[in-house]
């Protein structure tokens, strides 16, 4: 069987330009299993990599139906009409994790995708949490090469998908609901110490005083947490995706936290710790991946965890047999 060629001069042409048709294509070989596909998208990465890095990268978290793809539609718009290029790594509505299914043909961002200034990628849903993938990463890198200004990476709280998404963006904002107090009760102290912005949303209607009285709250527990980003104090605010309002705020604030950041010199630091990070969680996917990339160990493996199951021996020694057992094949 040959090997797969494409005109790579034309690729890397053409994603500068802005042809939405090629990056998407180059997305495609980077998110692909298959070795010759990922080598592609490997080769393009690699020569587009000088004219990666000129974007904002924005991460967006929030439990369903906080209004996540209402609000980045309306955000994107909005930074559309202002000229930006945006591209959003959206998560995609067909997977089950986030209920997306049931919601049946639902197109999520219809008005954003329609427009010249934006590009909608959803994500693949095979070995995703909470819509991010280890390879999202190269995904935003492809994106800025492509020109885009802004980049907004969707995710909804499942594992670790807060924390990789933080691992890979500039600003990290959570979308809350109203009612700080209760859904305190539910929330993770340590998802609000990711955050840079806590963006209390449907701040409209009968709701909207209940927003303010949320804000405030959420003011008063930011106090005690530590912030997500050195110098910057997390500020809360509210909009109503629905009805526009408030999204100048939340843009007004990403860019202050960008001309702070880089006054200390903590935006580009912070971008070389995360392809550092980024670097050293590769090696231990890598490695876990090989490692149990025979059946031989698999099936060690399963009988080890019979024996420690049946406390035939200990856990140390057990992982230890493993190792041994690893090494002599
Ligand atoms: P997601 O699951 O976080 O992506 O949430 P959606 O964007 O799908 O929104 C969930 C529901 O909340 C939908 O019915 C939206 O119309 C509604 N919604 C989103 N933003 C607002 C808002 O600002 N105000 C009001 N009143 N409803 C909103």
């Amino acid at each position: 069987k040959s090997a797969l060629v494409i005109d790579q001069e034309e690729y890397l042409r053409e994603i500068q330009k802005g042809s939405r048709l090629h990056l998407a294509k180059a997305i495609t070989f980077v998110e692909s299993t298959v070795s010759d596909q990922q080598a592609i998208g490997q080769q393009l990465l690699k020569s587009l990599l000088s004219h990666t890095g000129n974007s904002i990268r924005i991460g967006i978290t929030g439990v369903p139906g906080a209004g996540k793809s209402t609000f980045i539609e309306a955000f994107g718009m909005m930074l559309c009409d202002l000229g930006y290029r945006v591209a959003v790594l959206a998560i995609d509505p067909s997977s089950t994790l986030t209920g997306g299914s049931i919601l049946g043909d639902k197109t999520r961002m219809e008005e954003l995708a329609r427009h010249p200034n934006a590009f909608i990628r959803p994500s693949p849903t095979a070995g995703t949490l909470g819509g991010v993938h280890k390879k999202s990463r190269e995904t935003m890198l492809l994106c800025e090469a492509a020109g885009y200004d802004i980049i907004l990476v969707e995710t909804v709280g499942v594992g670790q998908s807060e924390t990789i998404v933080r691992g890979m963006v500039d600003f990290f904002l959570l979308l809350a609901l109203t009612g700080a107090g209760d859904e305190l009760q539910g929330m993770k102290k340590g998802i609000m110490e990711l955050a840079d912005a806590i963006v209390v949303n449907k701040a409209d209607g009968a709701n909207e005083k209940l927003a303010k009285k949320t804000v405030a709250e959420y003011k008063q527990i930011l106090h005690f947490l530590a912030p997500s980003s050195p110098y910057w104090n997390t500020p809360a605010l509210a909009v109503s995706s629905l009805y526009k309002s408030g999204l100048d705020s939340v843009w007004e604030t990403i860019l202050i936290f960008k001309k702070e950041m880089i006054e200390q010199n903590a935006w580009q630091y912070r971008r070389k710790e995360q392809t550092v990070d980024w670097f050293n969680s590769m090696i231990v996917d890598r490695l876990y991946r090989d490692f149990f990339s025979s059946v031989e160990k698999k099936e060690t493996m399963a009988q080890l965890e019979s024996l420690v199951r049946d406390e035939k021996v200990t856990v140390s020694q057990a992982v230890e047999e493993l190792f041994s057992s690893n090494s002599k094949q």
